[in-house]
């Protein structure tokens, strides 16, 4: 069983990874060349949808769902045993339908969330406005309510995880991770600037960055930094916690009365910077639905890079060809959400050779070398 495992990359992915081997009593390193939840994974909005059942057949159903119920569970032991709390909050969430195709949609899965005996339905845009005294719906046809939802701070969420790994005996070190130390096929260790810390299993979990491992793995790893930016606005008057979206876009009411807006996908490389055109689409977006936020004072814009696969799905598993290393990337849009199994898993695969928690099949990282599949 692998005793040394290293963890390229401290954001909410291999902090997850690390809090499981450490529940498990195995106590890796940490590898950051920043800071822990530095990237996305600590200006992410944080927001929890449990999948809807008409979207069963998307190979990250599962990681969804189980990531939803984990963060339930987590909620109840990990602000203790990490001495951080990370504010996990029920907030109802609306879909809100806006054209007569989305209205179409909304009102089968609002059926199908009644068929599986699940708390969602269609409610008018009226029903809407009655419910937060605040969304008044604008040009919207209806919406798909539905109870429960959730958010976590997520840069506070990403800090437990590895504080609690740290408290039970896994460290961070600082450094940049450069390339792996081989030998006859198996891994020993993991180049941080000059040194080289030995290894008996490493995790390539650096996110967006996940791709610079392609030459150390003699793998593709199509990875691909998907741009999201977020304004966070505070003072609106009236506003209760409720969440809403369409599309992409959203606004959820946060803690102490911030709410966030986003928010946008852009493919402009590693580029971090904030812009006036994502925030006034932003601002538009959120405004059309909620006209009371039009009061709201700024608070901050931010922007962050999501680690976007190739072919849109988490990149998870053992590296063939190479034994003891393993990718736990890819995660876009829900690495917060998907991030309970997706430790957990990594976890068991490291220490047992095989997971019981989820399916790995789908995230295979051997599926975009040339001749695979
Ligand atoms: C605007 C926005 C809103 C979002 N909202 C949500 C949401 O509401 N719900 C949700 O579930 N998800 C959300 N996400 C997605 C989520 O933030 C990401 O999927 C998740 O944070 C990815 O985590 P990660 O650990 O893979 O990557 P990262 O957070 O990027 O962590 C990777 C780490 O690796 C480090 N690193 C990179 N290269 C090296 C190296 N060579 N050596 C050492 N360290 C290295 C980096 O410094 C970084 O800290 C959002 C993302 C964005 C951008």
């Amino acid at each position: 069983m692998a005793e040394r495992v290293v963890i390229c990359g401290a954001g909410v992915i291999g902090g997850s990874i690390a809090y499981h081997l450490a529940k498990r009593g195995v106590f890796a390193t940490l590898v950051e060349n920043d800071g822990v939840a530095a990237g996305a994974s600590g200006a992410a909005a944080g927001i929890l949808t449990p999948p809807l059942p008409h979207t069963s057949d998307s190979p990250v159903f599962e990681l969804q769902r189980r990531g939803y119920d984990m963060h339930v569970e987590l909620s109840r032991t990990l602000p203790e045993e990490s001495g951080v709390d990370y504010g996990f909050q029920y907030t109802p969430r609306a879909t809100i339908a806006a054209t007569e195709e989305e209205e179409r949609a909304a009102r089968a899965a609002a059926e199908a969330l009644t068929a599986a005996g699940r708390d969602g339905r269609w409610i008018e845009t009226s029903e809407l406005r009655e419910l937060t005294g605040w969304v008044d719906g604008g040009e919207a046809r209806g919406a798909v309510l539905l109870e429960p939802s959730a958010h976590v701070d997520a840069y506070r969420y990403s800090l437990a995880l590895v504080t609690a790994a740290e408290r039970m005996g896994a460290t961070v070190r600082s450094g940049e991770v450069r390339g792996l130390a081989t030998e006859d096929g198996r891994v020993v260790g993991v180049r941080v600037g000059d040194d080289v810390v030995e290894a008996d299993a490493v995790v390539v979990a650096m996110g967006p960055w996940s791709g610079d491992s392609s030459s150390w793995l003699g793998l593709p790893v199509p990875i691909e930094p998907l741009k999201g930016q977020i304004v966070k606005v505070q003072g609106a008057p009236d506003i209760t916690p409720f969440s809403f979206g369409r599309g992409g876009m959203y606004v959820v009411v946060k803690h102490e009365g911030i709410v966030f807006l986003g928010t946008t996908e852009e493919r402009v490389g590693f580029d971090r910077g904030t812009t006036v055109e994502a925030r006034d689409e932003i601002l538009e977006f959120a405004v059309g639905f909620a006209s009371g936020l039009e009061s709201a004072e700024f608070v901050e814009q931010t922007a962050c890079l999501r680690p976007l696969s190739g072919d849109g799905v988490p990149i998870m598993g053992a590296v063939p060809g190479l034994e003891g290393v393993y990718l736990a990337t890819g995660h876009g849009r829900q690495g917060i959400l998907q991030s309970p199994p997706s430790g957990l898993a990594m976890a068991e695969l490291i220490l047992d050779g095989a997971t019981d928690t989820l399916d790995l099949t789908p995230f295979d990282p051997g599926r975009f070398a040339t001749g695979s599949r």
